[in-house]
């Protein structure tokens, strides 16, 4: 039987499955503590990101990317609605209620972070040309690809993850674990990392309760992923990330049995599969 796999929130719906088991089934602990320069990345605007996704996760990300003078490209399709606004799950206010997530994200970011360049885009991935999609990617050096639905995280592993790193993140049952995949050119794909074959394979349980610390707790590691990706040294340089054999953070938010110590990341490598159609033939 096939496994349900989840995203962003891709939450694990299946009862009794265990990411972490799963997950280091199929991983080795990467060796960690050689640097490495990693893969040149494409030149583009110094610094750019997109964050494609404005939910939970990306409305977050987004937020800390622009305190952080990142120059931004926004893309999300939905607007702000009443059950978006649960204490602490995503930073939009009552007052955006009704309007494009978009456009409440450019007018927040423009009182919190002035100056910084933000441009926005609203719009369906799994409904917009492939040459619209793919002008946005030549603006950016690093996509977060933080969308809730299968399709649209195949189309932009499948037509940037040979150009340029995408970070995909995860919250997973109540968000008390969740993971950031990263692909970089050469690297395993999004399709690898989760090892699945079809956008079905990804389900979203948009309606999980989770408490916005845990939620943050994935934005923040995101967020210092994309800084390293982008060559910001401010937040220090994770090494881990630095070493391009390092691919997927397993971050655990809670106390449990087997992590007695509550938050921690784990860093981990997933390797390429041979017959993946998308990244397996380089
Ligand atoms: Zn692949």
């Amino acid at each position: 039987m096939a496994r349900v796999r989840t995203t962003y929130g891709r939450f694990v719906q299946a009862a009794g499955w265990d990411p972490l088991e799963d997950i280091l089934a199929r991983t080795e602990q990467a060796r960690i503590g050689q640097r490495h320069a990693g893969p040149r990345l494409p030149d583009a605007p110094p610094g750019r990101a997109l964050v494609a996704g404005l939910g939970r996760l990306g409305s977050w990300v987004g937020l800390f990317l622009a305190h952080l003078g990142i120059p931004l490209v926004l893309l999300d399709r939905d607007v702000v609605e009443r059950h978006n606004l649960e204490a602490g799950n995503c930073v939009f206010r009552s007052s955006d209620v009704g309007s494009p997530k978009v456009v409440a994200m450019k007018n927040l970011l423009a009182q919190q972070a002035p100056g910084v360049s933000v441009e926005v885009y609203q719009g369906d991935i799994t409904l917009m040309p492939e040459d619209q999609l793919r002008a946005l990617g030549e603006l950016v050096r690093v996509i977060l690809a933080l969308v809730d639905e299968g399709q649209a995280l195949f189309n932009i592993n499948d037509l940037f993850c040979q150009r340029l790193a995408v970070i995909y993140a995860a919250g997973h049952r109540g968000a008390r674990t969740g993971d950031v995949g990263i692909s970089r050119p050469g690297g395993a794909c999004f399709r690898c990392l989760l090892n699945i074959d079809s956008p079905a394979q990804v389900q979203t349980l948009s309606g999980e309760a989770t408490h916005g610390i845990d939620i943050v707790s994935i934005a923040q590691v995101c967020v210092r992923v994309a800084l390293v990706l982008l060559g910001d040294q401010r937040l220090g340089n994770l090494r881990e990330v630095l070493d391009p054999a390092v691919n997927f953070i397993y971050i655990q938010n809670r106390r449990s049995e087997t992590n007695p110590g509550g938050f921690a990341p784990r860093f981990l490598r997933i390797a390429r599969r041979r017959n993946c159609p998308v990244c397996g033939a380089v």
